[in-house]
């Protein structure tokens, strides 16, 4: 039959053409790298993680997104089976040697016999022969494709800057003065409780870091990139620091759970970590230390960091767009345009945010598609689920319930914010009223134990779920 096809083999794209693929249906893959580059991508392998190596906590009980890697993972992900092969230690979050996972999606999907990859860029609106077309091109998509939909929608594609984390050789870092450990000791898959370095900070130091990042001179904002506003959960840390100077002490920057084995009685004013970036463990990043410095500003101001006085980079940080849709007014619950319903999204550029997310739209796009050229139809995730609530997010399911036009759509990571609320308060098991920290732990469980029941019902009324 008809392939097919699926544009961006990032993420989302290698999501849904293996998808596709199990499904029985053929799939042409396109993929641009390595004849058209991105800002970010540095090869030309699938799925190819341009920062962090991290698909964050793999905590299912309490943890949004550990909660989406287990729903994942019970609709045979590509991406999930992929990482879980591929981890290296990271305390409770999911890590992965990037070359490596990269390598499996990009092995398992050039295999399928189903599946064929085109290297090449697709300039614009894809044929009208071509059928059914999910484009997930991500923040990064070429301008030439990015210019087409603006031009279909005729809404404009919002641009805004996300920020790259440095990554420093582990051998250049100080070990009389970092430490390993990992907050609160939590030893997550493969871990072992002192998954990542340390770099303490006394107050007068801390001081005079901020100084530094405050003086550090950033690169120039391009013109037409003036007006676009940070995402909140990927500010770099020069912007932090200008919101107030104890605001990096209380995000990336807290000295909590963590104890100097070489000074165990005094607390640091700040600590700084690195978390494993590779599988040999030989590469370290700077965690949450997205900026916007000028390369020679950022190795000055961050070897004053106490243990990376004469840190390595391997990497420094940076900053690129992100191109995403309007979605909730663009897109229809089946992720079609809703002026060209033979083009699907998925992917970051629907406004979801980060790996996952954007790998979990995929699926479900790759998955929404083969069953529509079946003549088919699937039940959608109900909103009470991982998948089900960032699909709301994406298209526009909450926007009448929670008041909020699509002029407010901002990408968002999946979180118990974008659940339904639970009925009735929560109670401990001999039915007292909770209060504080374990009010909210249990909330989270109630809503996880919720997700779960009902993802498990609406997993059997999904045909050939290849387990
Ligand atoms: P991508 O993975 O970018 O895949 C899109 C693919 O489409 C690319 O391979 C690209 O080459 C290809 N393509 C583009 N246009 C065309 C075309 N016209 N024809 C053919 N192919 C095309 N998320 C996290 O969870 N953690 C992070 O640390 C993180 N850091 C980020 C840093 C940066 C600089 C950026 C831009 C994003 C970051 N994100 C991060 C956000 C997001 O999760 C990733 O960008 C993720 O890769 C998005 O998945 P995707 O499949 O939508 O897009």
């Amino acid at each position: 039959s008809r392939p097919l096809h699926v544009i961006g083999g990032g993420l989302a794209g290698s999501e849904a053409a293996w998808q596709i693929a199990q499904s029985g249906q053929p799939v042409i893959l396109h993929e641009m790298r390595p004849t058209t580059a991105t800002p970010a991508h540095k090869g030309e392998g699938l799925a190819e993680l341009v920062c962090s190596n991290s698909f964050r906590s793999d905590d299912a009980e309490t943890n949004a997104v550990g909660l989406l890697h287990q729903e994942m993972r019970g609709l045979s992900s590509l991406i999930m089976a992929m990482a879980d092969q591929h981890q290296v230690p990271a305390g409770g979050a999911l890590a992965v040697d990037r070359e490596a996972f990269s390598a499996a999606v990009t092995d398992a999907l050039a295999c399928h016999p189903h599946v064929e990859i085109v290297r090449g860029e697709v300039p614009g609106v894809p044929p009208e022969d071509w059928g059914e077309t999910i484009i997930a091109t991500g923040p990064l998509t070429a301008p030439s494709l990015a210019e087409a939909i603006r031009s279909l929608t005729g809404e404009g594609e919002l641009a805004f800057f996300d920020a790259i984390a440095p990554i420093i050789h582990r051998d250049s870092i100080n070990m009389d003065i970092a430490w390993a450990q990992s907050r609160y000791d939590k030893a997550g898959p493969g871990g072992t409780g002192a998954d990542y370095l340390n770099c303490p900070m006394t107050r007068d130091e801390y001081e005079a870091f901020v100084d530094a990042l405050l003086a550090g001179e950033t690169t120039d904002f391009r013109e037409w990139e003036k007006d676009t506003p940070y995402f909140n959960g990927c500010l770099p840390i020069e912007v932090m620091a200008a919101r107030g100077r104890e605001t990096l002490r209380h995000g990336p920057m807290k000295p909590v759970g963590l104890t100097n084995p070489r000074d165990p009685d005094v607390k640091p004013y700040a600590i700084v970590q690195l978390r494993q970036d590779n599988a040999l463990g030989t590469l370290f990043n700077m965690v949450g230390f997205q900026t916007k410095l000028r390369h020679g500003a950022q190795v000055d101001v961050l070897r004053m960091i106490p243990g990376l006085e004469r840190a390595e980079f391997a990497r420094l940080g940076g900053l690129h767009r992100n191109t995403f849709l309007n979605s909730p007014k663009l897109l229809d619950p089946r992720l079609r345009l809703k002026v060209l319903p033979r083009l699907r999204f998925a992917g970051q550029i629907t406004g979801c945010e980060g790996y996952v997310e954007s790998a979990a739209v995929g699926l479900m796009a790759g998955r929404l598609a083969a069953a529509e050229r079946e003549g088919r139809e699937i039940t959608l995730p109900p909103a009470t689920t991982a998948l089900g609530a960032l699909l709301n997010h994406i298209t526009g399911g909450h926007i009448a319930a929670i008041d909020a036009g699509p002029q407010s759509f901002q990408p968002m990571n999946v979180n118990f914010g974008l659940f339904p609320p639970l009925e009735g308060a929560v109670k401990s098991p001999d039915g007292k009223r909770l209060r504080g920290p374990a009010k909210a732990v249990a909330k989270k469980k109630a809503l996880t134990d919720r997700a779960r029941a009902d993802f498990a019902v609406w997993r059997e009324t999904l045909p050939g779920t290849t387990g």
